[in-house]
């Protein structure tokens, strides 16, 4: 039975000390060349490796990140266990990425550049925060926590999931209906979906028209969840007023493409979060012995909903 790490060789020696402390009767490899490919049985990867198949015993894949849409399912047995990656380092990054955003669009910050490349020295109105409605699409992991860090500030928090939820301090609605309702009254829209087909493309003209006049966007779920042209358009007709995207569709963007210029987009290159090796090392082997002990492991993928 052997622990296969198919990553770079950093993070690989860190889960290797990990795992030789907390499991040092499980074999772990890092050479997918070398290793005894009947004896694989958990596997942690960025992507399914070509050769999957020769891995007969695999029970469980591991994804390095958190999330799954890079993986294709169809290649991975029904009986193998998809699994990503919930650690307190991403969760800890992504609540510090969406307060900093938030902040930024509430506080005017793109205008306030503008005016410093400008040398203009001028206060703008500036509504408080109880005036301004933020809503998050997606209610799991990331969603929740994010809205659970800007409760002290005092925005009317909402947001929207595809099962209903119940979350103190916080408007939830969820489905087709629930969408609707929740855009209408929001001002700062906040994505942490997942990429599956249903939300591929879902950040689009219709959707973005639905949101209150002078709304803004911070994209922080998945590059192709977005189209650029309607962004661009809402922006440029005043629909929206600012966004903040961490992600894009493709990575990176081509150097001419208008993001890069836009005076109301801020832009970062995917890095509102990124999985911290020590936590995910912790995460993992947290996950073994749940399985170990016959319990489905933190982040177990409904490979039917592709989340
Ligand atoms: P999660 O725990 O699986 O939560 C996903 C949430 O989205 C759930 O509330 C789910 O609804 C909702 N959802 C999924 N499909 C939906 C649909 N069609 N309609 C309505 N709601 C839907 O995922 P997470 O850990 O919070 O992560 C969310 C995403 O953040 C990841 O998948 C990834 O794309 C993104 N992310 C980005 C970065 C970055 O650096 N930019 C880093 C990490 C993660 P239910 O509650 O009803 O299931």
């Amino acid at each position: 039975m052997t622990f296969l790490f198919n990553s770079d060789a950093v993070r690989g020696a860190i889960f290797a000390e990990a795992f030789a402390r907390e499991l040092p009767d499980l074999p772990f490899s890092m050479d997918p060349a070398g290793v005894d490919p009947d004896a694989v049985r958990y596997l942690i990867t960025w992507t399914i490796p070509d050769n999957l198949a020769r891995y007969r015993n695999l029970e469980i894949v591991f994804s390095i990140g958190a999330g799954v849409d890079q993986f294709a399912m169809t290649a991975l047995p029904p009986s193998v266990k998809v699994v990503r990656m919930v650690e307190d380092g991403i969760v800890r990054m992504m609540q510090e990425y969406a307060t900093l955003a938030v902040l930024t669009l509430h506080r005017q910050m793109p205008a306030y550049r503008a005016q410093q490349a400008a040398c203009v020295w001028r206060p703008l109105p500036q509504p408080q925060a109880a005036q301004r409605r933020v809503g998050v699409l997606g209610l799991g992991v990331l969603g929740q926590a994010v809205l659970e860090r800007l409760k002290p500030f005092g925005f009317p928090l909402a947001g929207w999931s595809r099962s209903p939820r119940d979350i103190d301090g916080v408007t939830c609605h969820h489905g087709a209906d629930g969408l609707d309702a929740m855009l209408a009254e929001t001002d700062i829209l906040i994505v942490l979906l997942p990429l599956t087909p249903d939300t591929r493309g879902f950040l689009d003209a219709a959707l973005l028209a639905k949101l209150p006049k002078g709304a803004a966007l911070v994209h922080t779920g998945r590059g192709p969840q977005l189209d650029h042209a309607a962004l661009l358009d809402a922006l440029d007709r005043g629909q929206l007023s600012g966004a903040v995207v961490d992600v894009t569709d493709p990575e990176p963007l081509p150097a001419d493409h208008p993001f890069w210029t836009h005076p109301n987009i801020v832009l970062t290159p995917h890095i509102a979060s990124v999985t911290q090796p020590d936590g995910a090392a912790r995460a993992v082997i947290g996950n073994l012995r749940r399985h170990f002990a016959g319990q489905d492991p933190v982040g177990l993928v409904d490979r039917r909903r592709g989340y």
